[in-house]
C-alpha cells in the first residue's frame, strides 16, 4: 500500500503535523510530493499538500485520498522542505508556509481549464469526443466523461495538455482571437481568383492573410483593412479561414526594445564582481554584502553577475522593494535579458501574477525580478539571489508566516550552493555587523561611476527660523532655493515624512524631545489620558506644560499632513506647479506611475511627497531636494528611528543631481546637532554605524540581541491584561539564561478595531533559549485562542511595534 503524508489545511497547531492517507490505485501515478489533494477530515473534506510518499504507516486503518487538485506538482521538493524550515523558524502553521509560496490564485476560488498543447489527434481517442476541435475547454467536462486522473496526469507530464487555474469570474487567462487560412496556399490563391466582384472584402482579407503569411490577431486585421465581421464570417462558413483562440500573456512590461550590452566595468566594480563570479563558477554558497553609495553602479554588477549565471544554464532571483518596482528599474532588467525575465509585484492582478508564476514554473524564463514573495520563485537551478536595498523593511512579511526574505534567500542559497548578494548604500546595522565579523563577505563601492560628487547637503536649524519670526514650515533658505529653481526651469523634490507624526513631543524652541529614561526612545503621546508613555517598558509621565530643558512653553506634539503642506507651499509659491504624492493620491492603480510620468515630462516644478518619493526616482532635471522636517522620523518610538532616518536622508539626497546638473539638498530640522543628521550630511555611513552600535549595545538591541515580539489582543481589556500577565509569567519561568523579558505593556496603539492590544518583548542571544518557552505558550493558549477569540502572535525580528 502506498501512503501519502499530507499537511491539511486546518490551521491549529496541535494537529499541524503530517497525516497519513491511503493512495487509491487510480491515483497512484498522480499523487506526488507537491500535489494538492482533497482528503476526508472528520466529517468534512479539506485541502491538503502531499509532502511525502511512503510504503507504510504506523496507523492501522487509513482513509483514502478523495481526489487530487493538481495534475503536476505545484511545489518543488526544495520548497516543501523550505516550508518545514519556515514553520520552525517563524512558528507558523505549516500550511500557511506552503500557501505563502504559491501565487494568490491558488487561494482564491478558481476553475480549471484544459489547454491542448498538441494536436488533438495525438490524444487518446476518448478525448477527441470531448475536445471536439476546441483547444481550451472546462476541466469539469473531463470529470463528467469519467476520464481517469492517472491519464490526465500522464498527458500533463508528456506535455500534451496543460491544466490552468482561472480565478472565478475575473482575471481569466487572457485569450485573443487569431485568424488564419484553413487551406493550403495554392488552394487559397485559387479561391481568391474565383471570387466575384461583390466579394471584394473577402478577397482583401485573403490577400492580407497570404501577405502576412500566417496567423494574425483578428482585431488587427479588421483595423488594418477597415472591414466588418461579415466577410470574415462568410469565409469561415465556407471553410476557407478559421478563427482560433490563443493565449496572450498579460505582459505589463512588454518590451521590444533592443537589448542593452554589458558596460565595461570600472576598476571598483571589477574588484567587487570578481568574488561573486568565482562563487558562481565554483558552485558555492556565500552571503555578500555589497555596500555601495548611490550611483556607484551596483545594478550593473547585478546584471553582469546574472549574465554569468545564465551562461551556466542557471537561474536568478532579484528582489527589489515594492516601491522600486517602477518601470525605470524593471526596464533595466528587461532590456538586458528580454523575454527571459518575469516580473512579480503587488500592482499586478491575481491573473497577471499567475501568468508570471507560470512562466517560472514552466521554465520559460530564467530571471525573476520581484518584491518579497518572489524569493519563493520555483526555480530548480538557482545560480544567484540578489536583494537590492537590503535595508528596506518591506522584506519582512508582517502576516504569517512572518519571514524575512533575507533569511529565505540564505536558505535557498545554501540549498542551491549559490551566492546571495545583499546590496545597499545604507545597510542595516545587522548586516553590516555581520560583514564586519566575516559572516558576510563585504564588498565596497565607494565612488560614483561618473565620479560626480554626492550632492551637497545643507542643514537648516528651524529653531533659528522661529527666533527670526518665521513661523512657516519653510526656512528662508529653502524658499530662496526653490524660487531660484523655478526661475531656471529646474525641478524640486520635497519630502515630508508623515508617518508617526503627532505622536512625539518636541520643544519648538530648543528641539528637546521627551525620551524614556530606561530605553532611550521617544515617548509616545497618548491623547486619551494626555500622558507620555514608553511602549517598550511602559514607563509613564504626564505631558509637560513646559520644556524640561529650556522651560519654554512652546512644547507640543508634532503634526502636519502632506495636504496641509501642499496648501502652504502653494501660498508661498503662487505660480508653482505642484504634484503631491502620498497614499491618498496614489491609491488608484497606475496613479503612482502617472504622477511620476507627469513630473518626468516636466509638467510640474515641485514634487511633494512622503518617503515613497525617496527611492529609485531618476530625473535629470531635479537639482534640489528638500526635507521638510527630518525630525519627524528621527524621534519615532522605535529603536531603529536613527537608522531609518539616516537611510532616508541618504536615499532622498540621491535624487538630486544624478546627471549633468549638480544637485543640492536642504534638510530642515529642529535638532541639527543630532549625530544622525550630521553624519548623513557628510555621507559618513561608517561613523554612523559605529556611533549607533554603541547605543544598541548599551540598550541591548539588535544586532547585539535578537528580538521576538509577542502581541496579545482581545476585545475585552481585562481579559487581555490577564492573559498577558499569565503569558509573561509562563515565559519568565521557562526562558533560558540569555533571554530578557520586557513587559507586558500596552501596545502604542492600545486599541485597533475594537481590540485591546498588549505586547511582551524578549531580547535573546540564542534561539534555544526562547523556542521551547514560546511553543509552550502557544500550545497552552491554543484553546483560549480558538474559543475565546484571544489573539496571540509571535514575531521574530520584528520591525513593527505599534
Ligand atoms: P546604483 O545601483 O549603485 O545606484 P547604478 O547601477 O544605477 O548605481 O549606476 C548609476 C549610473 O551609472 C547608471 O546610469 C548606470 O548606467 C551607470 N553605470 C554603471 N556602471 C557603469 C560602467 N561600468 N560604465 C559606465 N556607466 C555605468
Ligand atoms: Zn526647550
Ligand atoms: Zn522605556
Amino acid at each position: 500500500m502506498k501512503v501519502a503524508k499530507v499537511v491539511v489545511d486546518v490551521p491549529v497547531s496541535s494537529i499541524d503535523s503530517l497525516f497519513d492517507y491511503e493512495i487509491p490505485d487510480e491515483l497512484l501515478s498522480v499523487v506526488k510530493p507537491g500535489v494538492r489533494v482533497v482528503v476526508p477530515f472528520g466529517p468534512r473534506k479539506i485541502m491538503g499538500f502531499v509532502i511525502d510518499i511512503t510504503g507504510s504507516s504506523e496507523f492501522e486503518k487509513l482513509k483514502p485520498i478523495h481526489t487530487v487538485m493538481d495534475y503536476a506538482p505545484v511545489l518543488t521538493p526544495e520548497l516543501l522542505n523550505l516550508s518545514k524550515w519556515l514553520q520552525e523558524e517563524t512558528l507558523c502553521f505549516r500550511v500557511s508556509a506552503l500557501q505563502a509560496m504559491l501565487p494568490a490564485v491558488f487561494k482564491a476560488k478558481y476553475e480549471k481549464e484544459v489547454w491542448l498543447l498538441a494536436d488533438e489527434s495525438e490524444l487518446p481517442f476518448e478525448w477527441q469526443i470531448i475536445t471536439q476541435g476546441r483547444e481550451v475547454f472546462p476541466f469539469n467536462e473531463l470529470e463528467e466523461s469519467g476520464i481517469k486522473a492517472s491519464q490526465i496526469s500522464s498527458l500533463v507530464s508528456e506535455g500534451l495538455i496543460e491544466i490552468k487555474y482561472v480565478v472565478k469570474g475575473k482575471n481569466r487567462v487572457k485569450k485573443d482571437t487569431y485568424i488564419e487560412i484553413a487551406l493550403e496556399q495554392v488552394k487559397a490563391i485559387e479561391v481568391i481568383e474565383g471570387l466575384g466582384k461583390q466579394a471584394k472584402k473577402q478577397k482583401q482579407v485573403l490577400e492580407y492573410l497570404i501577405d502576412t503569411n500566417g496567423e494574425i490577431r483578428l482585431k488587427q486585421l479588421m483595423d488594418d483593412l477597415g472591414v466588418t465581421r461579415a466577410p470574415i464570417k462568410t469565409l469561415e462558413d465556407k471553410g476557407i479561414i478559421r478563427l482560433v483562440q490563443k493565449e496572450v500573456y498579460r505582459d505589463p512590461h512588454a518590451n521590444n526594445n533592443e537589448r542593452t550590452k554589458p558596460l565595461p566595468l570600472t576598476e571598483q566594480q571589477q574588484q567587487v564582481i570578481e568574488p561573486v563570479l568565482s562563487r558562481i563558477d565554483e558552485n558555492k554558497h556565500e552571503m555578500f554584502l555589497l555596500h555601495g553609495v548611490t550611483g556607484s553602479g551596483k545594478t550593473e554588477v547585478y546584471l553582469q553577475s546574472i549574465d554569468r549565471v545564465l551562461q551556466e544554464g542557471k537561474e536568478a532571483i532579484v528582489l527589489v522593494p515594492e516601491i522600486s518596482l517602477t518601470p525605470q528599474m524593471v526596464e533595466r532588467f528587461k532590456s538586458r535579458f528580454g523575454d527571459d525575465v518575469a516580473v512579480l509585484h503587488s500592482g499586478l492582478s491575481t491573473g497577471e501574477k499567475y501568468d508570471e508564476w507560470r512562466k517560472i514554473h514552466r521554465k520559460e524564463v530564467k530571471v525573476v525580478v520581484g518584491a518579497r514573495s518572489a524569493v519563493f520563485a520555483p526555480f530548480e537551478k538557482l545560480g544567484i539571489i540578489i536583494i537590492d536595498e537590503e535595508h528596506e523593511t518591506t522584506y519582512k512579511q508582517e502576516d504569517y508566516p512572518k519571514y524575512h526574505a533575507r533569511e529565505v534567500a540564505k536558505y535557498r542559497g545554501q540549498y542551491h550552493k549559490c551566492p546571495v548578494i545583499l546590496g545597499s548604500a545604507t545597510p542595516t546595522l545587522e548586516s553590516y555587523a555581520r560583514a564586519q565579523k566575516g559572516v558576510y563577505q563585504l564588498l565596497e563601492l565607494s565612488e560614483r561611476v561618473n565620479e560626480q560628487a554626492l550632492p551637497h547637503m545643507e542643514i537648516v536649524d528651524m529653531r533659528k527660523e522661529l527666533e527670526k519670526g518665521n513661523r512657516t514650515m519653510f526656512s528662508d533658505n529653502l524658499v530662496e532655493k526653490i524660487n531660484d529653481r523655478i526661475k531656471r526651469g529646474e525641478q524640486v523634490v520635497l519630502m515630508l515624512n508623515r508617518r508617526g507624526y503627532s505622536t512625539f513631543v518636541m520643544c519648538r524652541e530648543c528641539g528637546e524631545t521627551v525620551q524614556c529614561e530606561h530605553c532611550d526612545i521617544s515617548m509616545t503621546y497618548h491623547r486619551t489620558n494626555h500622558k507620555l508613555k514608553c511602549h517598550y517598558c511602559s514607563d509613564e509621565k504626564p505631558m509637560p506644560n513646559q520644556c524640561p530643558k529650556c522651560e519654554s512653553e512652546a512644547i507640543r506634539f508634532f503634526g502636519t499632513g502632506t495636504q496641509k503642506v501642499e496648501e502652504a507651499l502653494q501660498q508661498q509659491f503662487e505660480h508653482a506647479r505642484i504634484i503631491r504624492m502620498d497614499v491618498d493620491t496614489t491609491s488608484r492603480k497606475g496613479a503612482h506611475e502617472r504622477l511620476l510620468k507627469k513630473f518626468g515630462n516636466q509638467e510640474a516644478d515641485i514634487l511633494l511627497g512622503t518617503q515613497m518619493i525617496a527611492k529609485g526616482l531618476d530625473f535629470e532635471n531635479v537639482t534640489l531636494v528638500g526635507v521638510i522636517a527630518a525630525d519627524a522620523i528621527l524621534h519615532l518610538p522605535d529603536f531603529r528611528a536613527a537608522e531609518k532616518s539616516f537611510q532616508l536622508l541618504t536615499q532622498v539626497s540621491g535624487r538630486a543631481g544624478r546627471h549633468e546638473l549638480p544637485g543640492e539638498v536642504v534638510v530642515q530640522t529642529y535638532t541639527p546637532e543630532h549625530y544622525t543628521v550630521e553624519l548623513a550630511a557628510q555621507y559618513d555611513y561608517e561613523s554612523f554605524f559605529n556611533r549607533e552600535m554603541q547605543i544598541r549595545r548599551r540598550f541591548a538591541y539588535p544586532p547585539y540581541y535578537f528580538l521576538v515580539l509577542i502581541n496579545i489582543s482581545h476585545e475585552n481589556h481585562v481579559k487581555v491584561v490577564d492573559a498577558s500577565q499569565r503569558i509573561a509569567n509562563m515565559l519568565s519561568q521557562r526562558l533560558g539564561e540569555s533571554a530578557l523579558l520586557m513587559g507586558p505593556s500596552p501596545s502604542p496603539m492600545l486599541r485597533i478595531k475594537d481590540r485591546f492590544r498588549y505586547q511582551c518583548m524578549i531580547k535573546y542571544k540564542s534561539r534555544q533559549d526562547v523556542d521551547e518557552p514560546l511553543e509552550h505558550v502557544l500550545n497552552s493558549f491554543q484553546k483560549e485562542m480558538n474559543k475565546e477569540e484571544l489573539q496571540l502572535t509571535v514575531d521574530f525580528e520584528p520591525y513593527y511595534f505599534m
